[in-house]
């Protein structure tokens, strides 16, 4: 019998997250999975129901929905933890020497497995990727997501100025392996693989490179991935480099950039008006605490941009953060805002998922949904609440004992 027909129920402390300010308790709850789809989330044994049904007791393992990282950069897997200073000098000192090695494809293809072997052991599923800029290197990682079956968005970065001249790309080369990368990969792999076109930021993209991908986005509705005022230094150099334009945001709006398929990262020194127009024009936002706290580059008003009715979830913006951990991107989030851990656990799931148009397929425990779950060993214990709490609070990649994508163990 393959995966496809094998029905298992899977019984844990399940904790489901379905709202911004709501999660559900099962303590103990039985998750029922049907091939590669959840089929039904129970407080009741549902065992006399599914006669013939592998039956599994975590022994109060925590079971979670795998997550969603919304702003992650292979190329930078081999240097997390290294380097220092802010991000100006943090990309010309580490990034950009590690980013050229993407040239050799061995090492891409090693760097591609080994990271996303890890994204997998920390329980993450589904990934919103930059490469580096070269297209060969970018068939590595497509290949790489496909060889593991997670869900992944994958751009190959875009730079035709301001950059080390390895990482230099003329203006025209740059789109066309965009393109042909968007017309391999785009939806492959049953609609799991997606491309996302990844000019860099605006520093090191001409106002033209970046209106021809907005013209691509809207012919297309290719997604688009780019970074926001992350940093000080960064918004005043944006400003020098584009004299006329009302703002930072305002660069990327008037490239025809900014629309619902689009992520912005960081978006930390941002004006109420910027906040206004990211809102008008439903960009989704990565928060990436604890990229930001390792770079001082400050802290995004997440308040702010939630109140502005803006879509945040979470990113991890390795090397920036030196863990693939969403564990320990949750626990940022928490100190940097205040928010409870169920919060935190939206923003790493189904806020992940609903920003990426994905939230009728995975984010949570709903009937239909791929089954990709993580179990987690938290003890000792008193509630489910207080698990929770202490996952957001403590936990870490160590603590991860089986991770499922689409039914499948992956990782135990
Ligand atoms: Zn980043």
């Amino acid at each position: 019998m393959g995966i496809r027909d094998l029905r298992r129920i899977f019984k844990g402390i399940v904790i489901n997250p379905v709202a911004p300010d709501r999660v559900d308790y099962y303590d103990p709850g039985y998750l029922v999975i049907e091939g590669e789809r959840i089929a039904r989330l129970t407080l009741d044994d549902p065992q006399s129901e599914f006669p013939g049904a592998d039956f599994r007791d975590m022994n109060e393992k925590v079971i979670l929905p795998g997550f969603v990282d919304t702003h992650v950069h292979l190329p930078q897997f081999a240097i997390m933890g290294v380097g220092k200073g802010q991000l100006l000098t943090w990309l010309n000192t580490c990034t950009y020497p590690e980013e050229t090695r993407f040239a050799d494809p061995q090492y891409a293809e090693k760097i591609s497995t080994a990271f996303f072997d890890e994204l997998i052991a920390n329980g993450t599923t589904t990934a919103v990727i930059y490469c580096s800029i070269h297209e060969h290197a970018t068939d590595i990682a497509f290949t790489a997501a496909r060889a593991k079956g997670v869900r992944a968005f994958i751009g190959k970065t875009m730079m035709d100025r301001n950059s080390p001249s390895e990482l230099q790309e003329d203006s025209q080369d740059s789109i066309e392996a965009s393109m042909r990368l968007f017309e391999r990969w785009d939806n492959s792999d049953g609609g799991r693989l997606r491309y996302i076109f990844t000019p860099r930021y605006a520093a090191s993209c001409s106002m033209s490179l970046m209106q021809r991908v907005g013209e691509i986005a809207r012919a297309t509705g290719a997604f688009v991935q780019s970074h926001l005022a992350e940093n000080i230094d960064e918004v005043e150099w944006v400003h020098e480099l584009f004299p006329g334009k009302a703002s930072y945001a305002a660069v990327y709006d008037d490239a025809g950039v900014l629309g619902p398929r689009t992520l912005m990262a960081h978006c930390i020194h941002l004006s109420a008006k910027e906040i206004d127009l990211l809102a008008e024009r439903a960009v989704k936002v990565a928060f990436c605490p604890y990229s930001n706290r390792a770079l001082h580059s400050g802290t995004m008003p997440y308040r702010k941009l939630r109140e502005a009715g803006i879509s945040i979830s979470l990113g991890t913006d390795i090397a920036g953060a030196p863990t693939l951990s969403m564990f320990e991107q949750m626990r940022e989030a928490i100190r940097a805002t205040g928010m409870t851990p169920a919060e935190a656990l939206y923003l790493a799931t189904l806020a992940g998922a609903a920003a990426l148009g994905l939230s009728d397929r995975i984010g949570n425990f709903v009937p239909g949904k791929d089954a990709d779950f993580l179990a987690v060993a938290v003890k000792p214990r008193a509630t489910a609440e207080e698990a929770l709490s202490t996952l957001g609070l403590h936990c870490n990649k160590n603590w991860v004992a089986e991770v499922y994508v689409r039914g499948n163990l992956m990782y135990f």
